[in-house]
């Protein structure tokens, strides 16, 4: 199990994926499900100031300080720069946690910023935050993982495999392979809709699907199940996960969605139901 998350329009959302320790969102209940998974958690990254992302920090952090588990590593938090309401909750939890027993340590990030999670010479890792439409009011930020890989160099693709074995044994692999930057997942925080460009070349796309109903959407600022399946068609995405649905499609959710997996076959198609605790 590598994805474990709740989440649910207006009231919550959390994202945890273990394999980088990275929780995305700090909604109500993540401490109380995740339980002493809590301590797992390497990064936080929060995608902008609603209740429904943030509400649970203040108690995750307590949880992590007073709870049974491994107290030495550290918490980083990472958040829109300039989120004066992040800012005043994170030192509000900072006063009344004044004798935390860990290293809490936190990060203004902006558009286009990126934050090293590993960089040994085999795996070199990151998160690239960037700016998403969501709210006029709020600055909200989607965040991408990039992963260094190598591949073979252009000039030795008509080669034979017996000549590329050779190739490399006698001359190095780094000799015919180049390095590129893999974009992973993207996770995409709440917003209108993402860019094609920001998507189509990633291998796990989380998207927030609020409405399973076009004309349920009132404001332009969150998304349709319709628009992301156009949105995907035609891309490289291999898992799409949909979260962040509200609670009024709790009875016709499976129904809505064998529909639009029809249309998207060749991706996999997940969505988190509201108050459902989702594993994959
Ligand atoms: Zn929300
Ligand atoms: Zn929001």
């Amino acid at each position: 199990m590598n994805i474990i998350g709740y989440s649910k329009a207006l009231y919550t959302t959390w994202i945890y994926y273990s394999p980088e320790r990275i929780l995305f969102d700090a909604g109500e209940c993540v401490s109380t499900l995740m339980n002493n998974k809590v301590y797992a958690i390497k990064h936080i990254f929060l995608s902008h100031g609603h209740v429904d992302h943030i509400s649970g920090l203040w108690s995750l952090i307590n949880t992590r300080n007073n709870a049974m588990g491994d107290r030495g590593k550290d918490l980083n938090i990472y958040y829109p720069k300039g989120n004066k309401g992040i800012e005043e909750y994170l030192s509000f939890i900072q006063k009344v946690n004044s004798d935390l027993r860990f290293n809490l340590k936190i990060f203004p990030v902006e558009d286009g910023e990126e934050v090293v999670l590993r960089n040994s010479k085999q795996n070199k890792k990151f998160v690239k935050a960037f700016r998403v439409k969501h709210t006029q009011s709020e600055k909200s930020l989607g965040f991408h993982i990039f992963e260094e890989r190598k591949r073979l160099k252009e000039k030795f693709k008509n080669l034979s495999q017996e000549e590329i074995t050779e190739l490399a044994r006698t001359k190095g692999s780094d000799f015919i392979t180049t390095k590129y930057y893999s974009k992973i997942l993207t996770f995409s925080g709440d917003t209108y809709l993402l860019k094609k460009s920001d998507i189509e070349d990633t291998e796990i796309l989380f998207h927030e699907c609020t409405f399973l109903n076009k004309e349920d959407r009132k404001y332009n600022n969150h998304a349709t199940i319709e628009d992301i399946v156009e949105l995907v068609k035609g891309t490289k995405i291999k898992k799409l996960i949909l979260y962040h649905i509200s609670g009024r499609y709790a009875r016709k959710i499976d129904r809505v969605m064998a529909e639009y997996k029809n249309q998207i076959e060749e991706i996999e198609l997940y969505y988190i139901k509201p108050d459902k605790l989702f594993k994959l």
